[in-house]
């Protein structure tokens, strides 16, 4: 880095809270969207690999893209970096990862300036579409768009291809449409239960893991045969395996995931989805802990807004100091009166 920074630039501590990507990608959103410049040092300091891996890296390069922006320091590796965004161009854009690095994680760093801008766009983002630790597409597709699409933009997502770790080659597509402001959103109750799925994924890994996985849910959650859906893909799209379990209510959808690794028994993968599952019924609160994290920027830039979620992670309480230091907005996280935790803009 050789430039003196100048005051007019934001400085963030990338090692805050919980010191991970999560600080750069929300200060991208935020500085594309307000048009302030940041200094941001120690990226990704508490992690095993410090600074910008493809996946930040990538998010870096497109909200470079789409908004002009004057970088320094956009290198693999880099625990420092400038930024000074300039006007946004809504378009169609591509943004390519060789590895596995999650193309939801990229999407979410340039979509809320994309809906703020002045004409559609379309997005093609290739690499990983199902990572362990970032929002699986269906996620996107079920729990997290049909929210945001109530707060004013149409955002369509389609899986054209599935990229798992660490091989990737995975393709989603996305439509947006913009909205000239985002709207406030309330989200206290799940409602009725409408429907539930489990979905377990194989590609280039034998059948019969798909098929333990939906009969260990059927033992232990007593679903029928009915909300059971084995996806078989072809090899090439692997290897890889995931297990979805969906529960859609009036008011949100939430999705639990787990993911099949090297020597874990399938009915194990089942097992961690399940315990999550049960977590959440258990908690009685309709935003579970990642859609909490999804939510935090568009209510932000609404302005308005609470929900009732489970007890706060460090990364949502991370996210929250970084959304405040680029908007002035109180957001409150409280323990609610019966049950959760309320956090309100
Ligand atoms: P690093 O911290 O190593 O840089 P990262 O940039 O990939 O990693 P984090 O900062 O840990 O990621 O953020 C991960 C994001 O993925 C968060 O927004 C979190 O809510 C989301 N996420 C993780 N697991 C899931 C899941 N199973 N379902 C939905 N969202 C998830």
């Amino acid at each position: 880095m050789t430039s003196s920074i100048s005051s007019s630039y934001l400085d963030l501590d990338g090692a805050m809270g919980e010191g991970g990507g999560q600080v750069l990608r929300t200060a991208l959103a935020l500085a594309v969207c307000t048009g302030q410049s940041f200094h941001i040092i120690k990226i990704r300091a508490a992690r095993k690999k410090p600074g910008l891996q493809q996946q930040h890296l990538t998010a870096v390069r497109a909200a470079t893209k789409i908004s002009q922006a004057q970088v320094e320091g956009a290198n693999l590796g880099s625990t420092e970096l400038t930024f000074r965004p300039g006007e946004v161009r809504p378009g169609n854009y591509q943004f390519a990862m060789s590895t596995a690095g999650s193309t939801t994680l990229v999407l979410q760093t340039i979509l809320y300036p994309l809906l703020l801008a002045s004409g559609p766009s379309q997005l093609t983002l290739e690499g990983g579409t199902h990572n362990p630790l970032a929002p699986p597409v269906d996620f996107i597709t079920q729990t997290f768009l049909p929210i945001l699409n109530q707060l004013g933009p149409q955002v369509s997502a389609q899986l054209t291809r599935y990229g798992f770790y660490p091989k990737g080659g995975g393709q989603l597509t996305v439509d947006l449409v913009p909205t000239a402001h985002f709207k406030p959103l309330v989200l206290m109750e799940r409602g009725k239960l409408v429907a539930r799925q489990a979905k377990a994924i194989v590609a280039g890994i034998p059948d019969h893991v798909a098929h333990r996985e939906l009969q260990r849910v059927a033992d232990k959650l007593k679903w029928p045969a009915e909300c059971l859906v084995p996806d078989i893909l072809p090899a090439v799209q692997g290897p890889g395996n995931v297990l979805l379990l969906q529960l859609r209510y009036e008011h949100v959808t939430e999705i639990f995931t787990s993911f099949g690794e090297r020597r874990l028994p399938a009915e194990s993968v089942a097992d961690k989805a399940i315990q999550r599952l049960q977590q959440y019924l258990a908690a009685e609160v309709p935003v579970g802990e990642y859609l909490a994290d999804q939510l935090l920027i568009p209510l932000a830039l609404a302005g308005k807004g609470e929900f009732l979620t489970v007890a706060p992670s460090t990364h949502t309480l991370t996210n929250i100091e970084v959304i405040k230091t680029f908007l002035p907005v109180p957001i409150t996280v409280t323990k609610g009166p019966e049950k959760g935790w309320i956090i309100k803009i």
